[in-house]
């Protein structure tokens, strides 16, 4: 079975990354953050992935804000 596991060093200051996986839908995420300059890696899959295209998965992905119609008086 091969390691797909994604490099984790840090790719400004090559510091290793604290890696932390969890499933986002039907693939499974990866982010490495680096305890030294604060630089996240983010991974799809075993694939690099842009942070500003994973946000916006995990922020469509999310439920939208509650919007009550009824006054909050009662
Ligand atoms: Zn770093």
């Amino acid at each position: 079975m091969a390691d797909t596991k994604p490099r984790a060093s840090c790719p400004a200051c090559s510091s290793p990354l604290a890696v932390i996986s969890f499933v986002q839908g039907s693939s499974r995420m990866t982010m490495g953050s680096c305890a030294s300059c604060h630089t996240r890696s983010w991974w799809e899959d075993g694939e690099a992935v842009d942070l500003p295209r994973v946000l916006a998965d995990l922020s469509s992905s999310r439920p939208p804000p509650s919007r009550t119609t009824k006054p909050a008086r009662r």
